[in-house]
This record gives structure tokens, sequence and C-alpha cells, in this order.
């Protein structure tokens, strides 16, 4: 029998809350299926940690991480607690040093979740956004100089490797292919006349290797009223780190809003553990409560059994999903129900049981 080891971060806020969710759902999936098993191995890091020792993570952290199947995160931050310190310190690190390269989101609204687009069909808001996750605008190169004087000049370069171009482009035409979906191109060559020309290049050029993929090509500005006015000319999208953080959180208000937006961060050759999260942070307003929505972290755990290649299983928990929505019987209340975080775990799991 398979088994996958996973590394829980639940870090700070509602962290902790939700990722209880996530691994009760993935736990019931297992016994489901009979044909794989999970054991969770828990890492106490995150601000509380930072406020007694200095440091977000041990300082062998990477190396204890090394050897997983995946890292699943709850969130990180403090109000307290600067993000760079608290980001820096925990998921940049992983993200880089781990090389997850590429930020996959879905931005898919499941029948029954709330979505403020009139005249847009469900089915018409369901793609997958494939971010740039190591370079690019955030490669944080600049400069800032004559500081202090009426002539002060911050610089801040985009860092557009072919390598790294590449190899999220062609992350993305494989995606297209596999899914036997459209592929759009998202940046700005009107305007950032290097590094967006090249990336339209070598859209270009990788996608000689993909006759078959139906492409097509968006300026971010024109996009980002697409997403809003007929998202269904999106399927799977690329797009770089800067425009794949602001789009996907447009995407994730059209797709039911926070507490149902996952995101994977993937080193899909497999040399370094892929992580897991809800892109929501820690919420301090509503923690310790039992109100918040552990949808999103269960939306990962799909994800991480669609990494793992338990597509089925990825599946069938989203129609679980699906069907609490529609039921309304048992949602919190950013969705309208008054439900607790736990009911909702404990109802995704019964969804489940009832579908086998
Ligand atoms: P960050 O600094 O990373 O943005 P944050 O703690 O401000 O983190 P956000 O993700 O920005 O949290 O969420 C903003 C607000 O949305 C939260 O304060 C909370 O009220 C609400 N929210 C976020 N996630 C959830 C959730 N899973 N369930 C319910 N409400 C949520
Ligand atoms: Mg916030």
């Amino acid at each position: 029998m398979k088994q996958y080891h996973v590394a829980v971060i639940a870090g700070d806020g509602i962290g902790p809350e939700v990722l209880t969710e996530g691994r009760k759902v993935l736990r019931a999936v297992a016994q489901l299926a009979g044909t794989f098993s999970v054991s969770f191995t828990e890492f106490p890091w995150g601000c509380e940690y930072y406020l007694k020792t200095g440091c977000m993570m041990e300082e062998d952290g990477m190396e204890k991480l090394k050897g997983f199947d995946a890292i699943y995160l709850g969130a990180v931050g403090y109000p307290d607690v600067p993000d760079h310190v608290s980001l820096g310190g925990l998921l940049l690190k992983i993200r880089r040093g781990f090389d997850e390269y590429i930020n996959l989101r879905p931005v898919h609204l499941l029948e029954g979740a709330p979505c403020p687009l009139k005249d847009v069909a469900r089915e018409d808001i369901d793609m997958i956004v494939v971010r740039e996750n190591s370079e690019g605008e955030y490669a944080n190169v600049g400069a800032r100089l004559y500081q202090g004087t009426p002539e002060e000049i911050a610089l801040q370069t985009g860092v557009f490797s072919r390598r790294g171009t590449e190899r999220v482009i062609r992350y993305a035409y494989d995606l297209a292919r596999r899914e036997k979906k459209t592929l759009t191109s998202i940046s700005k060559g009107n305007a950032l006349g290097y590094s967006m020309v090249f990336w339209d290049e070598i859209f270009r050029e990788v996608g000689e290797d993909y006759p078959d993929v139906e492409t097509h090509s968006y300026l971010v500005d024109a996009a980002s009223m697409f997403f809003v006015k007929d998202p269904k000319r999106f399927e799977v999208v690329v797009t770089s780190n800067l425009f794949g953080d602001i789009l996907t959180d447009l995407g994730a208000a059209i797709a039911g809003g926070m507490g149902l937006a996952a995101g994977a961060n993937l080193n899909p050759e497999r040399r370094f553990p892929s992580m897991f999260e809800p892109i929501h942070g820690s919420a301090p307003d509503i923690a310790g409560q039992g109100l918040a929505n552990p949808l999103a972290a269960i939306w990962s755990i799909s994800q991480m059994l669609d990494f793992w290649e338990e597509r089925v299983w990825a599946k069938k928990i989203l129609c679980a999903m699906e069907r609490l929505l529609v039921e309304k019987n048992t949602l919190t209340p950013d969705l309208g129900g008054t439900a607790r975080t736990t009911d909702v775990g404990d109802a995704v799991v019964r969804l489940l049981e009832e579908s086998v």
C-alpha cells in the first residue's frame, strides 16, 4: 500500500483550526480509498514560535521537511510581526528552498458558492491559473538612490530568465494538453518592452511543441476586465508572478471568496516536496472562535491528492464540497450560515462517505 507522509505547519491564527478539518478529510479519504495511507508530522513553526525563539522555523527546518510527500501549510502572520519576517522566514523560504516554481490556483465556481457577478453562468467560471512563483517582478532586485534628497529614486527590476520562463510556460502547456483545454498567456508586452516581450516570445516558441493546444494572449489590463465581464474566455491561464498574484485574488473574489480559495506551490519534478495551502491569512479577528471556514483548506487537500495523481479522490472532495454548498445546512458565517469550523469538516466527511 502506498504511504504518503505529510508535514503539517499549522501556523498562526485560524491556520490550526482549518488544517484540523483538512486532515480530518484526508484521513477519511485514505480510509475510504483503502489503497493508500497517510501520516501527519506536525511542526510548531510560525509567529508564536518566532516570539519565543527569534526564528520562524528551526535552523535545520528545511532539512527536516525534505523527505515529505507534501507540506500542508495553514497561515502565517501576526499583526505585530512584520510580513517580511513571517512570510520571508517561512513561506517564502520554503517556496524558494524547494524550488516550488509553480503556483497553481483553481478559479472554479462550485455550485452553491456565492458569486458577485451578475449575468455570468456558474459553469463560465472554471479556470486554473498557473502563476510563475520563483522570479519575475518579485525577484527583489533594485535600489534606493539619493535617499533623503528631492532626487530620490527607487528602482525595482523584474528578473525573467529563459529557464524560469520556459519551465512555467511548458508546465502550463502540458496542463492544457492533459486537460484538453485552451491556454491563455497574460502579459503586458505593449508597456514592458523587455521582460514581457521576452515572455511573449517564449510563449510562442514553446507553443511550437504543442500544435494541438489552442492558445490566446491577453494584456493584463484587458484580462482583468474579462475576468469580470466574460470569464468563460479563460481555461488554463499562465502568467507572471506579479500579475498572477493580482489576478488570482480577483479570481478568488469571483469564485466564492477567501473562505474557498486554495493554492498549491509545486515543484513538478518532485525533487523537493510541494506545499499546499488555503490562500487566506491568519485572520486574527476571528481566530480561536470556531468561525473560520475550512473549505479552502479542504480544497488544498484536493489539490494535494491531484498532485499525487489520486485524481478520483481529488474530484470526490470537490463534489462533496459542492453538495455542502448546495444543501446550505452546514456553512460558516462568512457564507451566511451558523455552522462551526468543525461542523463543516464533519459534514464533508459524511458527504464523502455517502458518495462511495
Ligand atoms: P494577510 O495579512 O495574509 O492578508 P489576514 O489575516 O489579513 O492575512 P486575509 O486572508 O486577508 O487575512 O483575510 C481578511 C479577512 O477575511 C479576515 O480578517 C477574515 O475576517 C476573513 N477571512 C479570511 N479567511 C477566512 C476564512 N477561512 N473563514 C472566514 N473568514 C475568513
Ligand atoms: Mg489581509
